[in-house]
């Protein structure tokens, strides 16, 4: 779903500094940087204003380049898996965004299993390789959209699993240009919280995740697989179909924030071309040229209107990015 809303909104001048990272980027990887996209293309909700610049980059070389160069530019860098949990601005994005594009898997199958995975893999696609080569962890993330590497910066889970469950490490390019393994302790996890989602996205101290390997165990392919019908089954009770971004907010210690949300009254609630959805109140809807816009004002409802009533202050569990008033 795009919103002419959000697409049509007036594309920013380029600096001087966004030109000069575009020819840069021309001259390594030609036409397929495109200037003023429309970030509504590239988003599972189907919002957001332009991106300065935008490229798809689908090998890891290709990747640590264009963020070199962005570096070397002075020009911001936000870099996306599939934007599964990212509300991108109506003014849309300054600098350069990167859509991660980068797959491939290797299975080790020794005595201690794993799989390492580049960053832009689909989570959900190497849950189900797992499950092909009988090895079982990552059974919750058949039905989580977005990358690997997404997963890694927010500590993904579902089931009571998370990614910090079975990561053994990671590969980062730095800040200072450096590519380094770090542990899954220096990742400082907690719910769907890391130490790399707390770096505003598209800062210049923004960590890439290019590749992690994950711990799983050997289990019949045939149980791996009756977990993740089990799951997707649930997912399909519970949750609404349409464009969203899963949870909007984290659930509070002790209870949840769909249901504080639902008690508040706000089940249904529509601003513009957002709703909260009536099966399950913490996902919020694109039910038709939703804007930005739309989507920030229900979710200051929800936080005022909950905070009002019950005292509880909600926190997104999403990401809000690109230019905001
Ligand atoms: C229908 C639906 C259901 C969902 N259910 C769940 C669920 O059950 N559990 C759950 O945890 N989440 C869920 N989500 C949210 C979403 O799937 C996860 O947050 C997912 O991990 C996002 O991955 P992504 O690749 O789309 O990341 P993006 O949304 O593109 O990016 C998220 C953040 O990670 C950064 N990032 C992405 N890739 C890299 C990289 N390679 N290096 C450095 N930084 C990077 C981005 O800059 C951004 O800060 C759901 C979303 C939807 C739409």
């Amino acid at each position: 779903m795009h919103s002419d809303k959000a697409s049509s909104c007036v594309a920013s001048e380029l600096s001087p500094n966004v030109l000069a990272l575009e020819a840069a980027l021309r001259a390594r990887i030609g036409n397929r940087v495109r200037r003023h996209e429309p970030m509504a293309r590239h988003t599972p909700l189907g919002v957001g204003g332009p991106a300065d610049l935008w490229m798809a980059a689908a090998a890891l070389d290709e990747l640590i380049t264009a963020v070199q160069l962005a570096r070397q530019h002075h020009c911001p860098v936000l870099l996306m898996g599939s934007g599964a949990n990212l509300l991108v601005s109506d003014r849309g994005v300054r600098g350069l965004v990167i859509q991660n594009r980068c797959e491939g898997t290797t299975f080790f199958m020794h005595d201690e299993p794993s799989v390492l995975a580049l960053s832009g893999t689909h989570l959900a696609s190497l849950a189900r390789m797992a499950a092909r080569h009988g090895l079982s962890g990552l059974e919750w993330a058949v039905g989580v959209p977005g990358t690997l590497g997404g997963a890694v910066v927010n500590n993904a889970g579902a089931f009571g699993s998370c990614i910090a469950d079975c990561l053994m490490r990671a590969e980062l390019f730095t800040p200072d240009g450096e590519r380094v393994w770090q542990p899954t302790t220096w990742f400082e996890y907690g719910y769907r919280s890391s130490r790399l989602k707390c770096i505003p996205a598209g800062s210049l101290d923004s960590f890439v995740v290019l590749r992690a390997e994950l711990g799983l165990k050997r289990a019949s392919q045939s149980e791996i697989e009756d977990r993740m019908a089990r799951f997707n089954a649930q997912r399909q009770r519970t949750q609404p179909d349409g464009a969203s971004l899963g949870s909007m907010f984290k659930n509070p210690p002790g209870d949840y924030a769909g249901r504080l949300i639902e008690a508040a009254g706000l089940k249904g609630r529509q601003i513009g071309g957002a709703r909260i959805s009536e099966h399950h109140a913490n996902f919020f809807l694109n039910v038709g040229q939703a804007c930005a816009a739309d989507f920030a004002a229900l979710i200051e409802l929800a936080r005022e209107t909950v905070r009002a009533k019950f005292g509880v202050e909600m926190e997104l569990e999403i990401q809000r990015v690109g230019e905001w008033e």
